[in-house]
């Protein structure tokens, strides 16, 4: 039979790219329902999918970040039974946090925690019964390394892998699977948009020297890390397909291979230290990647390297 995965978050980016890859699974698995905040917003998806809307795809309009969509969304689709829920919606913030607003912290939280939360309370306790189920989430590496000048959207993703790691201890009694995808870098129109938008912003309330370090120093670093680590939305759904149709799907799942030794970093010194220093050097010395360098021969000395896999998306 048919599974049937829900997905919110679908009008861009990687939400859309599983749609249309699942959708389009040849031998047909998969009864996709592709959801976005504002269904105005269809026709990206719905050209990527070509001929399958309608069979294999449908839409609903879904927001994360409200009970009454969520409830209005589960009426609509037939017993309410979903096989595989993919949480992917999600917002990201960076800059110098003395210029973002609690408020604005509050937004990302509300989307990338309370709404992974949301959407898993919605469809767990049929899974449960069931004693069948896989929930996703697209988390990020950053879920499990801190990343200067991203601190809030660290911490949601932090407190989302904490919620999931306990949750899914439970859910394995009841044969329910947690599952979280880790991208690294992902090229999306929305990261060109944010570098755009926040090398034009003013940042009131932070000092001088750190607007300096972040306009001059994290951006430009940021840039050429997207440029030679950056994967595409679909080497993310490539990665996802293949989590969701392995045997005994791992609970991490990094994507990209160049970010095992960031991760690996946190595992071969328990002080912390290394991570703190190694991100540090990256950042503010110019002989940062000769030391990272080291370190990674460190870590390969040690083994603790070679402990970690990765889903690669081939
Ligand atoms: P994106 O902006 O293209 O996609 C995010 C999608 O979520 C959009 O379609 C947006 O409309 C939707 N969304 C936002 N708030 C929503 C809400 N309240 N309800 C329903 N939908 C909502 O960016 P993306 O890179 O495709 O992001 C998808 C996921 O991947 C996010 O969870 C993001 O944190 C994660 N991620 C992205 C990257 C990256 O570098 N782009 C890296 C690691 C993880």
């Amino acid at each position: 039979a048919q599974k049937v995965v829900l997905i919110p978050g679908c009008s861009s980016g990687i939400g859309l790219r599983i749609a249309v890859m699942l959708a389009r699974d040849h031998m047909e698995r998969y009864h996709v329902i592709a959801t976005m905040r504002d269904v105005k917003r269809k026709n990206k998806l719905l050209e990527a999918a070509g001929d399958v809307y309608g069979k294999t795809l449908s839409l609903l309009t879904l927001d994360v970040c409200s009970d009454e969509s969520v409830k209005h969304c589960m009426t609509r689709i037939k017993d309410q039974h979903i096989d595989i829920l993919i949480n992917n919606a999600g917002i990201g913030l960076v800059g110098p946090i003395e210029s973002i607003s609690l408020d604005d912290m509050k937004k990302v939280f509300e989307t990338n925690f309370f709404g992974v939360i949301r959407m898993i309370k919605e469809v767990m306790p049929d899974m449960k019964k069931r004693r069948a189920g896989h929930i996703i989430v697209i988390s990020s590496a950053m879920g499990l390394q801190g990343v200067v000048f991203n601190d809030v959207y660290a911490a949601s993703k932090f407190a989302t892998e904490g919620f999931c790691e306990s949750l899914a201890v439970q859910l394995l009694k009841f044969n329910v699977i947690v599952s979280m995808i880790e991208p690294g870098p992902v090229h999306t129109e929305f990261e060109m948009k944010m570098i755009t938008d926040v090398s034009q912003t003013e940042f009131p309330g932070a000092d001088p020297d750190t607007v300096h370090y972040f306009k001059n120093v994290y951006l430009p670093s940021s840039v050429d890390i997207f440029e030679a680590l950056g994967q595409t939305p679909d080497d993310i759904a490539k990665c996802t397909k293949k989590v969701m149709e392995a045997a005994c799907p791992g609970f991490h799942n990094l994507t990209n291979p160049l970010y095992t030794p960031i991760v690996a970093m946190k595992f071969a010194d328990e002080t912390g230290d290394l991570s703190v220093h190694t991100f540090y050097h990256m950042l503010f010395n110019m002989t940062g990647i000769m030391r990272v360098t080291l370190n990674i021969i460190k870590c390969l000395t040690c083994g603790c390297l070679r402990r970690r896999t990765t889903i690669s998306p081939h």
